[in-house]
């Protein structure tokens, strides 16, 4: 068998897939206010596009997926594609990621298809921040989901908070208390100035070592899956866990396993880099898709320069963070 690795001995086993760039949130370090163009349906990859792609990866060693966006639950016929993914040979893992709001109507047909975990992102657990944050949404709507989710075992849960300066830093104990009862990971991602929000977010970065300095008890974790970018911590006796994601203040680069592909089609070797290969007009020539993933796959840079104040121009709906 064939075996997707880049030039610096590192295997590729994990496809993350930007479904949509539609969202039904406002995040306001992810998309302007004022909302964004739509893409044409046209110009979104169609299911079979991107399970032939899908299948063309498994056959190289891609054993992960995970379905992002924008929101891919806005993404009509979401559960079909996951029940299309689940059955392509070599995939063993179907995770996805959203920001919960339609999770409470979609997460029973979601496990019945074939998906294993969600991670959900909440910033907040104050209902007037949490609207503030998101433009209007209702946390409500996103807690509905984080049940449901568990009622149906789409579980471990992960919960995804980014780390917002004056904004959330006065709820991290209380995040991390949420980990007392409940078998959650709850995720704290360090803010990125990436593309249209960048200025909204260039001075509301906080280091994640906030976390350990107001969390005393955290004890850290062995890392098991060495490819994940969080540091894992807990508070001895409690059930769930801690991940810390530090993109900016330290990288996880020498381990990546991971690519990504934008909803309409192009291959992102790196989150932090704009470098981009259009793989749909090979999506019906599975030969040449495969030929073009394992030319192009060299191409994949060490590591990323965000520390360095680099700003990625794509915003991260496009990309599915
Ligand atoms: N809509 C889904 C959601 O919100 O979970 C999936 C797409 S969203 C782009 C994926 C993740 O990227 C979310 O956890 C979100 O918080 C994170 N994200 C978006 N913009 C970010 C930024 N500027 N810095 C750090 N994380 C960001
Ligand atoms: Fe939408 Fe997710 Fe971006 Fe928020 S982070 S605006 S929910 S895509």
């Amino acid at each position: 068998m064939k075996i997707l690795k880049d030039n610096f001995n590192r295997k590729i086993e994990y496809l993350r897939i930007s479904v949509t760039n539609r969202c039904n949130s406002r995040c306001k370090y992810c998309m302007p206010p004022e909302g964004i163009k739509l893409k044409s349906h046209d110009e979104i990859l169609s299911f079979e596009e991107i399970t032939n792609i899908v299948s063309v990866f498994a056959k190289l060693g891609v054993k992960k997926i995970r379905l992002t966006g924008g929101e891919p639950l806005v993404r009509r016929g979401i559960v079909d594609l996951v029940k299309k993914i689940s059955d392509i040979e070599g995939i063993n893992e179907i995770t996805l990621t959203t920001n919960g709001l339609l999770l409470k109507k979609y997460a029973t047909k979601l496990k019945e298809a074939g998906l294993d975990r969600v991670n959900i992102s909440i910033d907040s657990l104050d209902k007037e921040k949490y609207s503030l944050i998101t433009c209007g949404s209702s946390l409500k709507d996103v807690f509905e989901g984080i049940e449901e989710a568990k009622k149906v075992g789409l579980e471990p849960i992960k919960l995804n908070t980014v780390l917002v300066k004056d904004f959330n830093d006065n709820e991290i104990e209380d995040l991390v208390n949420l980990t007392r009862d409940n078998n959650y990971d709850i995720r704290f991602i360090e803010l990125m100035t990436i593309g249209d929000t960048s200025n909204w977010s260039k001075d509301r970065y906080l280091s994640n070592e906030t976390v350990l300095k107001k969390i005393k008890d955290l004890k850290p974790v062995i890392k098991k899956d060495k490819s994940s970018p969080a540091d894992y911590y807990q508070i001895p006796g409690y059930k769930g866990r801690v991940g810390l994601i530090n993109p900016i203040s330290c990288g996880f680069c020498d381990n990546c396993n991971r690519v990504r592909l934008t909803s309409n089609g192009s291959l992102k070797l790196c989150l932090h880099s704009d470098e981009e290969y259009d793989l749909r007009k090979y999506a019906y020539d599975k030969i040449k898709l495969e030929e073009k993933i394992l030319e192009i796959i060299k191409e994949k840079p060490k590591e990323h320069k965000l520390n360095e104040g680099v700003v990625i121009k794509k915003n991260m709906f496009q990309i599915g963070g």
